[in-house]
């Protein structure tokens, strides 16, 4: 197994409140890895620390580091760039009120390209990886809005795709959307993790059973459990 992340003695404070403690943990390369955990114990924290989501806020301080690629993700690298390279997709589908074609095309535009039959591939392309194609192929310059929510959320794995990150980080992906859009994005998220690398956050203990890799249990901001799922799962 190649290790794309390894997390070392890692503590994150919002204010004085310690939400993450001691984490250590290698994150492989190729596999669906899933959080699992009751509320409030860390997993959205953690899942941000890996794409410096928590920059964004203030109060946070961490101590300790991540690496990705053997390269510190806070000391060495950009957090613009790094976010290019970790994709992230929410629980809530949070299609930008455009057209399905604009969504996609969203992030190669920020990156600079401009050519209509180049974006036209992307988004193409994209699309079809996401497994969301044949559905939306004929009304592209509709809205995004303006399709189910299952629809809407694979749409957004598709915007997350045309930036062609390494790792896709999926923070309760499912826990919006009916049982068949879920079967759906878990079907979807295993055909994806081998080119990209994936970190799942869910609720849902079968789920990550279903199709994670590795699992690792978080209690009150402590990773109490990490290890291959069939082995975790299968335990008496
Ligand atoms: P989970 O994803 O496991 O439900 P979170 O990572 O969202 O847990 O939250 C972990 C803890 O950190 C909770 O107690 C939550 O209230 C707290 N927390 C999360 N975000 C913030 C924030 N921006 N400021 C202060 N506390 C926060
Ligand atoms: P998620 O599970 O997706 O993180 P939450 O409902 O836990 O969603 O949090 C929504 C937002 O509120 C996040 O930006 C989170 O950081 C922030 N937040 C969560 N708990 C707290 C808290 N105790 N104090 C301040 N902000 C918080």
């Amino acid at each position: 197994d190649t290790v794309k992340f390894s997390v070392k003695d890692l503590d994150l404070y919002y204010g004085n409140f310690q939400a993450l403690k001691k984490i250590n943990m290698e994150i492989y390369k190729g596999k669906i890895t899933a959080f699992i955990g009751p509320s409030g114990c860390g997993k959205s924290t953690f899942l941000k620390t890996i794409n410096r989501m928590n920059d964004l806020i203030e109060s946070v301080k961490i101590t300790g580091s991540i690496t990705m690629d053997g390269v510190d993700i806070y000391k060495d690298m950009d957090a613009i760039q790094l976010r290019t390279r970790v994709g992230m997709v929410f629980q809530q589908p949070n299609p930008f009120p455009m057209s399905i074609y604009d969504n996609v095309a969203y992030g190669p535009r920020i990156h600079g390209i401009k050519k209509k039959s180049v974006l036209d591939e992307i988004v193409e392309r994209s699309l079809k990886q996401a497994a969301i194609w044949e559905e939306v192929k004929d009304k592209l310059k509709k809205s995004a809005l303006a399709v189910s929510g299952g629809q809407q959320q694979r749409i957004c794995i598709a915007r997350t795709l045309a930036i062609e990150p390494e790792v896709i980080l999926m923070d309760e992906p499912t826990s919006a959307l009916d049982p068949i859009s879920t079967l759906k994005i878990e079907d979807l998220a295993t055909e994806l993790k081998q080119q990209y690398s994936i970190i799942i956050v869910t609720h849902n203990m079968q789920q990550a059973g279903r199709i994670s890799d590795k699992t690792a249990f978080f209690l009150t901001g402590e990773v109490v459990e990490y290890g291959d799922t069939e082995q975790i799962f299968n335990k008496p």
